[in-house]
C-alpha cells in the first residue's frame, strides 16, 4: 500500500501535469491563431507529453495499489503578447514544476520510501531537459527580436519537432 502522504502528493502531481498539458494546448492555440504553425505543432507535442507525464503518475500509484482521485483543472491563460512572451512562461513554468519535482522527491526521503524517490528520478532528469528546452528557443528568439524572416525559419524548425515513438514500436 501506497504512503497515504506520498499518494496524495502524486495525486497533486497528476493535476499539476494535466495543467501543464492544458497550458502547452492553449499556447498551441494562440499560436494556431497567430498564423504560427510551427510553433502550434511544438506545443501540441508538447501537451502529449505532458499528459504522459500525468499518466506516468497515474500508473504508479496503481503499482503500488494506491488510488488515484483526479480533481479540478484550473482554467490556462488564453492570450501572449508575442511568442517570446509565450515561450518564457513556458520556461517560467517548467522551472515551477522542477520545484514540485523536487519537493517530491524531498517528501520520498522523509517518508523513507526509496522506491517512490527512485521512481521520480526519472522525472528530475525530464525536468532539467524540459527547462533547456524551453530556454533554448527563448534565447532564438531574443534573438531575432522581430525580425519576420528570422521567426518564420524559427517557426518552421520548431513545426519538425515529432510525436515521440509509441512503446514497444519499432
Ligand atoms: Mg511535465
Amino acid at each position: 500500500m501506497l504512503n497515504p502522504k506520498i499518494q496524495e502528493a502524486f495525486n497533486k502531481q497528476i493535476n499539476a501535469e494535466l495543467f501543464s498539458e492544458y497550458l502547452y494546448l492553449s499556447m498551441a492555440a494562440y499560436f494556431e491563431a497567430e498564423g504560427f504553425k510551427g510553433m502550434a505543432q511544438w506545443m501540441r507535442m508538447q501537451a502529449d507529453e505532458e499528459r504522459m507525464h500525468a499518466l506516468k503518475f497515474y500508473d504508479y500509484i496503481y503499482d503500488r495499489n494506491g488510488r488515484v482521485t483526479l480533481t479540478q483543472i484550473e482554467a490556462p491563460k488564453t492570450q501572449w503578447n508575442s511568442p517570446l512572451d509565450a515561450f518564457e512562461d513556458a520556461y517560467k513554468h517548467e522551472q515551477k514544476v522542477s520545484g514540485l519535482i523536487n519537493e517530491l522527491s524531498n517528501l520520498a526521503l522523509s517518508e523513507k520510501d526509496h522506491m517512490a524517490h527512485q521512481f521520480l528520478e526519472w522525472f528530475a532528469g525530464e525536468q532539467v531537459e524540459e527547462e533547456s528546452a524551453a530556454l533554448t528557443i527563448v534565447d532564438q528568439l531574443k534573438l531575432v527580436g522581430d525580425h519576420g524572416m528570422a521567426l518564420y525559419m524559427i517557426d518552421q524548425q520548431l513545426g519538425q519537432r515529432q510525436p515521440p515513438a509509441a512503446p514497444g514500436a519499432t
